[in-house]
């Protein structure tokens, strides 16, 4: 990996993120750690949907990336990352829709220098241009979206052509020597293809240097739930990433596990919360549900430190499980949403009806058989900077859990037998 980044990579991009990334990363996850001992709080790590329009329609998406176009502006986004930065914070993820369809994100990230972001795209709009602006920000790494081999991607995406146009943006970046990273939202149809050696590898050969693993959530206006995964799928996956840490020279991000296995939720533990393109406050993205906004004429600092809505959510998840409150208990954050009277953040309204449909299912938490890192490099970097930070110890009740898994087929995921258009899809 050492050699990778000396061989590979641009020195000036690479001492940008060490120090951005590494030293004033790991910075301000010592104050946030410092601010809970006091009973405050902020989150260290923002996302910030910058915009909801989409070039693609991704199955499963829960953004309404076909309502008319909606930003956060470039004056109200800037103040949001200063207010954060003087809380210490130095990293920002960003993300849409397609985050480059903002007519100012590059200026966005010219005008914050001294902190890193992350652009979750599907990398469509990466030309050289773009990636040559890219660079000499120094500030910016993509992180591009692959869900698939060719058929799948553009079954999953919603039009012909696309895989093509994403790897083109995946080259471009790398031949500008960008620090470049694929994220794939793994469910039945794409596990086989990209939960796989043969695809590292590729990635590696091709100069991307991580690698981040998502669970695909069927969740929002038009859920898959034949496309998730099953309990043992998810355990495949992790087990993978376990695995590939310790034997390829890759990053490889998962955001759901500590350094002994033990699921987590990075909303409910306070490492990430999430600002919407109309500038509301979520839990997270998929958690489309507020009771504050970025508008309001609140400092940062107060939102998030007064915010009873935030707070009940992260200890009523804490107390009943260690996995996603979303596929697991939708039902606890119709009951956050009612007691706070929080706002359906969404344009297309019905929110609460969705979360209603969800079907209960596992999610990362598959308690006792937690895998633990084989690396010691994540181990270390996990006890220090990504864990729970103690939320579960004090919050988490085991009499309260509610295994999905007690109500059969449909938290286990459906099998492809039982799916004919999965069976499609593969083929
Ligand atoms: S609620 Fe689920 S989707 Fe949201 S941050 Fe937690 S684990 Fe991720």
């Amino acid at each position: 990996m050492a050699r990778r980044f000396a061989l590979e990579t641009d020195k000036r991009l690479l001492a940008k993120a060490a120090w951005m990334l590494g030293v004033k990363g790991l910075r301000s996850v010592h104050k946030h750690k410092q601010r809970l001992k006091k009973g405050d709080f902020f989150p260290p790590f923002l996302y910030l949907s910058v915009i909801n329009s989409c070039n693609l329609r991704c199955q499963g998406c829960w953004v309404d990336v076909a309502a008319k176009q909606h930003r956060i502006e470039l004056d109200a986004a800037s103040k949001t990352i200063e207010q954060a930065k003087e809380m210490g914070n130095s990293f920002f993820g960003i993300l849409g829709g397609e985050p480059f369809m903002h007519k100012d994100l590059l200026t966005l990230f010219e005008r914050h220098p001294d902190v890193y972001f992350q652009v979750f795209t599907n990398g469509h709009f990466i030309t050289d241009e773009v990636a040559q602006r890219l660079r000499k920000c120094g500030n910016v790494t993509p992180l591009i979206s692959v869900e698939g081999s060719e058929i799948i991607s553009d079954t999953r995406r919603g039009r012909d052509g696309v895989l093509n146009q994403t790897m083109e943006g995946i080259r471009a970046a790398v031949r500008n020597k960008l620090l470049v990273g694929v994220c794939t939202s793994v469910c039945k149809s794409n596990i086989d293809d990209l939960v796989s050696d043969k695809w590292v590898d590729r990635l590696i050969e091709m100069g991307v240097m991580y690698c981040w693993f998502h669970i695909y959530r069927p969740v929002g206006p038009e859920p898959n739930p034949q496309l998730a995964l099953s309990s043992e799928e998810q355990r495949r996956v992790r087990q993978f990433v376990v695995d590939t840490r310790a034997t390829k020279p890759i990053i490889v991000i998962d955001a759901y596990h500590d350094d002994a296995g033990n699921a987590l939720c990075p909303a409910v533990t306070g490492f990430t919360h999430h600002v919407g393109p109309w500038g509301d406050i979520e839990p997270c993205p998929v958690i489309q549900l507020a009771t504050e906004s970025i508008h309001d004429d609140v400092p940062l600092k107060d939102t998030f430190n007064q915010s009873t809505f935030l707070r009940d959510f992260r200890e009523l998840t804490a107390g009943n499980t260690r996995g996603c409150v979303i596929m697991e208990r939708p039902d606890l954050l119709v009951e956050l949403a009612e007691k706070h009277g929080a706002r359906d953040t969404t344009a297309r309204g019905g929110v609460i009806d969705e979360l209603k449909a969800v079907s209960p299912r596992r999610s990362q938490y598959q308690p006792g058989d937690e895998i633990p890192e084989r690396s010691f490099v994540y181990r270390w970097a996990k006890k220090y900077a990504f864990n729970d930070f103690g939320t579960y110890a004090k919050h988490f009740k085991s009499s309260n859990y509610q295994d999905p898994q007690a109500d059969g087929v449909a938290s286990e995921g459906a099998t492809p037998e039982d799916t004919p258009d999965l069976v499609q899809i593969r083929t």
